[in-house]
Formats: structure tokens, sequence, C-alpha cells
């Protein structure tokens, strides 16, 4: 019998989840509204420690939501780290706003603080400081928030948190998306825990939460008849997918202690590789294990011989063709990042079998030279 594909990072969905999804389907509340949906929704509000949480289709609709808050409009400019994925740069575009690129920090591989700083106070002293600025918090690592918000705050800049890799990640003992305005949560199937699809604005701010539930139905007015103000969005999740969710995040602490377990295995095992660095600041979730080598090519082609899959790290922003026309701050870190970047399976559901067949294939390319 031959092994089965390993893949990056493929959802891992229990008994659980599957009671919970058909209790949901026989209570009728097949609809993007009800109780699953509200349970879901407090859950994660209490695990992010903010008051109000916003059950949404994706996160890019959250960071849609989450950008219109921060009362981002055409012409705005928005600071967005380069090395991310692209759906944070196509909420800001979404709007008719440009995104000005900044570079990462290679101790973190998050975007530069002192960059942000900088490129804040050189727009403050020409009048034009930035409507928002966006960090994510990469491969579920936190970006540095005490000296972003810091400079944020000094410009009154508000920041939103893409913490769409980062759930259950902390920054000095505080989790992941409870920083600036509003945070940003991702339910894709890859992410640490899955919905089949599905995102989440969390925030501590009544107003902002309000506003982004009005928005994802359709701005309807609470009147009886269909009565519309503004632009509205059909953005919410499904209440069968919020029960999923509920299930995935009961279970999120054995999904980061096992993807834990794969970092700290593969860097044993593999001590030639260069791992993302973890910073002192915070204890990431362990989403993805990233590592450089200038053999990441090798590497990649080595495991898809052994039907194992592993991906490049993100190609930035500033080198995609899309967003040929932004402005980029800084750049050789990021494009460094994705040529010698590589991602290696890291699912929560991967056996012991499954990581020795990794390091294997990695040693064998390895030794190939
Ligand atoms: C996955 C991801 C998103 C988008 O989330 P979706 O739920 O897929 O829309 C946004 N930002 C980052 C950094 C991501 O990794």
């Amino acid at each position: 019998m031959t092994d089965a594909r390993i893949y990056l990072s493929p959802p891992d969905v229990s008994d659980l989840e599957r009671k919970l999804l058909l209790n949901a389907f026989d209570s009728n509340w097949v609809a993007p509204v009800g109780p699953d949906l509200d349970a879901f929704e407090e859950q994660a509000a209490a695990l992010v420690g903010v008051r109000h949480a916003v059950a949404l289709s994706s996160g890019t609709a959250a960071l849609h939501l989450a950008l219109i808050a921060a009362g981002v409009r055409r012409g705005d400019t928005v600071l967005v780290p380069s090395f991310t994925f692209a759906a944070t740069a196509n909420a800001v575009l979404y709007l008719g706003a440009r995104p000005v690129f900044v570079d990462s920090t290679p101790d973190s591989w998050n975007v530069d603080p002192e960059l942000i700083a900088e490129e804040l106070r050189a727009r403050a002293e020409r009048g034009q400081l930035p409507r928002a600025v966006i960090a994510v918090d990469m491969y579920g690592q936190c970006a540095d928030y005490e000296p972003l918000l810091t400079a944020c705050d000094r410009y009154g800049v508000p920041l939103i948190e893409d913490a769409a890799e980062a759930l259950g990640a902390t920054y000095r003992g505080r989790p992941a998306g409870a920083f600036g305005l509003a945070g940003v949560l991702s339910f894709n199937g890859n992410k640490i825990i899955t919905t089949g699809g599905g995102g989440m604005l969390v925030t501590d701010d009544g107003r902002v939460a309000t506003q982004a539930r009005h928005l994802s139905t359709q701005a309807r007015e609470p009147v009886p008849h269909y009565e519309h103000r503004t632009v509205g969005y059909n953005y919410r999740l499904s209440n069968l997918l919020a029960a999923v969710g509920r299930g995935q995040l009961q279970r999120l602490p054995q999904m980061i202690a096992a993807r834990r377990e794969t970092f700290r295995f593969y860097q044993r095992e593999l001590p030639d590789l260069e791992f993302m660095p973890i910073a002192a600041y915070g204890e990431p979730n362990y989403w993805l294990t990233c590592v450089l080598t200038d053999q990441r090519d090798e590497i990649i082609a080595e495991l898809a011989r052994h039907d194992i899959e592993a991906r490049p790290a993100w190609k930035p922003m500033h080198l995609q063709p899309v967003f040929r026309d932004c402005v980029m701050r800084g750049g050789h870190v990021s494009a460094d990042l994705f040529r010698r970047g590589l991602c290696l399976p890291s699912g929560s559901a991967l056996t012991g079998r499954d990581r020795e067949r990794v390091v294997t294939a990695v040693r064998t390319a390895q030794q190939r030279g």
C-alpha cells in the first residue's frame, strides 16, 4: 500500500464538528442567522478577549468591513505589509484606496515597526497621512504591536490587525486579534481552524461591531419594509458553518499543540534549515512551519516526488503584477523571504509517520546538494 498524499495544511475535523453540524441542520437554522452563529461569536470574542465578534463569509470580507470602519475611502492610502497574502491588499483596492507597501523585519518576518513609524512621520510632514495601517500576524506569529500602536497613536491613524493566520497566538500575553481598532480572523480550509470557509471581525468598539453587522446584512434599516440608506453587502456566515466553527474552537488548544510539536520536530531533525525566528514578545500558534533555504525549489520538487505538498513563502505584494504601480518602502527583506522561504506540511492531523516522511525527503534533497 502506498502512503497517502501529505497536504500543507488540510482541514482537521472530528466527530464533534460533525455532530454539531447535524444538530444545526436538524434544528432548521439553515440560514445566515441562528443560535450556533450567536454561540460561535460569543466563544470567539471570549477567546480573543474582546467584547464583540461578527461572523462573516470570509476573512477578506472582515478586512473590507474593518477598512470601512477605519473610514477608508476612494483615493486614500493604507500602509500594508508587502509580505502577506494578496487578500490583505485586495481589500484596500475594493474601496478604491491605494496600498503603500512596507517591508518586513528579518526578526519575525512581520512588518518592520521602524519603517511604519518612519513612513508615518514622513507622510505627516507632507500632510499625507494614510487613513489606516494594517499589520499582519505572519504564519501565526504576532506583529510587534507596542511600537506599531505607539506610532499609529502619535498620528491618530487607526490600526487593523489581520490575524487571519494567528488565532490562538499571543503578544505579551494578549491574544491575537485584540490589537487596534479591529481584528480579522479567517476560517478558510487551510487555516488553524476552519468552517470550510468563513471569517470574523473582532473588536472592543461597539460602534465598529454594529456597523459591520449592519453592512454584512445588506444594510437593511430596522423598519418593517426594505429601507436602505447606504450600500450593503451579503457577508454573513451561515449558521451551519458556525456550528462547525464551535467544535473547531473547542479543539483549538490541541491543534496548536500538534502544530507546535511539528515545528519542534522539524527544527530538531533538520538543523541545517533556517527556521522563522520566534520573537521573545509572544507565543505563535505555529500555523505553518516555514524555513529559509537556498535549496527551496529542489526541496519542493523532491517532496512532490514523494506526494508531499510544500509551497514557497508568500510572494511579496510589491513584486506582484497587479500591484506594480504601488509605492514600496524597503523591499529586500521580503524579496529574500520569498526567494528562500519554504512552508513545510504543518497540519494538526499530521502523524509521526507523516513527519518522518517529510524529514526523509528534505534530507534527500539536501544531500543531493
Ligand atoms: C487567509 C488570509 C486572509 C483571507 O482570509 P479568507 O478567509 O480566505 O478570505 C487574509 N489575510 C491573510 C494574511 C490570510 O492568510
